[in-house]
Formats: C-alpha cells, sequence, structure tokens
C-alpha cells in the first residue's frame, strides 16, 4: 500500500512593488501580520514568506490590491 501523505508544508513568497504602491494600506488592514505601511506610505514586507492557514488570507490581500502591486507565488 503506499502513502502518498507528505509532510512538506505549502509555502507562498510574496512580492511587494513599491514604484506601484499608492498606500492604500488595504493589505495591511487584511494582513497586518505581513503587511505595514511605512511613513513614505509604500508597502512594507514584515514577511516575505507564508505558509498553511495564513496563505487565503495573503491571496485575499494580494488580489484585493488597487494598484496591483503584490504577487505572490
Ligand atoms: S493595498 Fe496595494 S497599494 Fe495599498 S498599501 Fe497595499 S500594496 Fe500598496
Amino acid at each position: 500500500m503506499s502513502d502518498t501523505t507528505t509532510s512538506e508544508e505549502t509555502t507562498m513568497r510574496i512580492q511587494a512593488d513599491t514604484e506601484r504602491c499608492q498606500g492604500h494600506g488595504r493589505c495591511a488592514l487584511l494582513a497586518p501580520e505581513v503587511f505595514d505601511v511605512d511613513d513614505l506610505g509604500k508597502v512594507l514586507l514584515l514577511r516575505d514568506e507564508v505558509s498553511g492557514s495564513e496563505i487565503a488570507d495573503i491571496e485575499e490581500a494580494v488580489t484585493s490590491c488597487p494598484e496591483s502591486a503584490l504577487t505572490s507565488q
């Protein structure tokens, strides 16, 4: 019998384009554990990798950015 379960946890990497970012802060509201906005009104990544149950929230923040300044992979 084969066992296809794996103990590897799925991770997602995040990138922010500060040229596009207009500092709406939407990402920081949706996922304050990962996104912040600096004094200049640009997104600040507190971490560039998330895993497990965080992924859905971060994906929502990425797709909610009005400037398409966030990408995940
Ligand atoms: S939602 Fe987009 S535009 Fe707004 S602060 Fe975050 S990255 Fe910048």
